[in-house]
């Protein structure tokens, strides 16, 4: 049975991109027979903070477009302890080095995200004590140059490498690889749709998966929702949220829906009944907006 799940950081109101992507992940599921998990990934508390009020927006907009979860929202500020003992299950070292030392000893960015080159790796009991004083370490899972290699419905087998990532910040936050695998892995998730700018994180949490026993998902990353230049749709680009559209949520399921190749359907029943009975892809997986806030608002 597919167990998928929408995982929004609640730190401002989802726009019509992360509404499109948790359709997309609601129909997979459904038509399927499958689960559709809630997990707020709230670890961020001074932006969550900074944001009162948005995780009960974010649920209350998926509701009213009839995108219904299985069970109770997980929340991953209260689930530390599952990340703690994942940490320690697994092989690791800490890292001093600063973002500037970072940039300057790895490699070339791939998507805005620089390999680490392993630097810290080998440092001496004497050093790590000295730098210890200094600053406060990262831990960095130790994957000694893996690669790993997931299978994506829409873009096929996709092969990265797995750097020495970051497990619990400097700060003593863990890290979103880390709680997003823990979770997925506790909660039964084998099939993860969610938006195509974190393909290239895929690999890195797959290969985390096997490490903590639990098998990797088949994934379906779904394309974003650009604005008229080209860029991912955000807050900047005006009325994006069901709340400043401030349309009658069937009309904004309808664009929705036809944006994923559905036709224009004004529930999400009527979007269900749509899905052929094999689909496991999407048709206009990325979609420029044009005219759609006015048209949502008109
Ligand atoms: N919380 C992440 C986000 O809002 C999604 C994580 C995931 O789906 O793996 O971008």
């Amino acid at each position: 049975m597919i167990v998928d799940r929408y995982a929004p950081s609640p730190t401002s109101d989802l726009h019509l991109g992360n509404l499109r992507t948790a359709l997309a992940g609601w129909l997979l599921a459904r038509s399927a027979g499958g689960r559709w998990l809630m997990r707020v990934e709230d670890l961020d508390t001074a932006r969550v903070r900074a944001a009162a009020g948005v995780e009960a927006r974010q649920l209350a907009d998926l509701a009213s477009l009839g995108l219904g979860w299985d069970g109770d929202v997980v929340r991953q500020s209260e689930r530390l302890e599952l990340y703690r003992d994942a940490v320690a299950s697994l092989p690791t070292y800490e890292c001093f080095c600063t973002r500037r030392e970072i940039a300057e000893a790895a490699s070339a960015p791939h998507d805005g995200y620089r390999a680490y080159p392993g630097t810290c790796r080998e440092l001496t009991a004497a050093r790590r004590a000295q730098l210890r004083a200094v600053r406060s370490p990262a831990i960095r899972v130790d994957a000694r140059g893996a690669s790993f290699t997931v299978d994506d419905v829409h873009a096929g087998p996709v092969t990265g490498e797995v750097d020495d990532f970051v497990l619990v910040r400097g700060d003593g936050q863990y890290a979103y690889n880390l709680a997003v695998v823990v979770d997925d892995v506790a909660m039964g998730v084998n099939h993860i749709t969610r938006g195509v700018d974190l393909l290239s994180s895929a690999p890195r949490q797959a290969w985390l998966t096997a490490q903590l026993g639990g098998s990797p998902a088949t994934y379906a990353h779904i394309g974003l929702v650009l604005n008229a230049e080209g860029q991912r749709l955000a807050k900047r680009d005006g009325a994006v949220s069901l709340r400043d559209l401030a349309a009658d949520p069937s009309e904004v399921l309808a664009l929705l829906s036809s944006s994923l190749g559905l036709g224009e359907c004004r529930t999400t029943e009527e979007a269900l009944a749509a899905m052929p009975g094999d689909q496991r892809f999407f048709q206009g997986a990325t979609w420029v907006d044009g005219a759609l806030a006015q048209e949502a608002a008109a």
